[in-house]
């Protein structure tokens, strides 16, 4: 069942139209007066009617794992002072000079704010993998210790798995959005020019009648 809760307010206001036009028809088709004019409205406006709540799905559908996938990162954050979690309270987010976002937290035992070291997304967190990787793999160059660098090169080898599994999906995502920005744009000007036909429709059904 279609619901209007996913339109946005033009989309909105152009099905109040589509409900207008398809009452007309019904009652018309009640007293015999439908025209060939009017069933083909009407069928345009089923059609549009249709596409619409289509493409209100696919949007809310695409937004909605869109979001899910921007809260994946599942932080583990610690107050710097105290060590611990559980008197945390996020109050919000902050830049880094790398454009990474990262959540700033409150310790209400410690009563210190303080921004988490790692960023609070998976598209900055592909960035800040990378450069840690990198970081990671000139210490182990620089590693002795034989014990230690295959720690570091096991260490190494987890972060490329997560960092191979979270791309692609990334990479999906980022293109279904770009997708629907390109739909958005070709829906909003054909809701622009269909509920300008319609008005325009309605207004001609707006004759004078003469009270003699
Ligand atoms: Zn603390």
């Amino acid at each position: 069942m279609p619901t209007n809760a996913n339109l946005k307010p033009n989309e909105r206001e152009l099905m109040k139209l589509i409900r207008f036009f398809s009452k007309r028809a019904v009652a018309l088709a009640q007293t015999g007066e439908l025209t060939e004019d009017h069933s083909q409205l009407t069928n345009a406006c089923q059609n549009l009617e249709t596409q619409l709540y289509m493409h209100a799905e696919n949007r809310a559908a695409i937004l909605d794992k869109r979001e899910r996938l921007q809260r994946i990162i599942e932080e583990n954050a610690q107050c710097p002072k105290c060590g611990k979690a559980d008197m945390l309270k996020k109050n919000g987010v902050a830049t880094n000079e790398h454009g990474w976002k990262s959540n700033t937290y409150r310790c209400r035992r410690c009563n210190t704010t303080f921004t988490w070291n790692r960023p609070n997304n998976p598209w900055h967190m592909a960035e800040f993998l990378e450069v840690y990787m990198k970081q990671l793999e000139e210490n182990a160059s620089k590693e002795v210790n034989e014990e230690v660098q295959a720690h570091i090169a096991q260490a190494l080898a987890n972060m490329q798995e997560s960092l191979d599994r979270l791309r692609p999906v990334l990479q999906i995502s980022d293109e279904e959005v770009a997708a629907l920005e390109e739909k958005e744009l070709e829906m909003d000007k054909m809701i622009h020019q269909f509920k300008n036909y319609l008005l325009i429709e309605k207004i001609k059904l707006d004759t004078w009648q003469d009270p003699k």
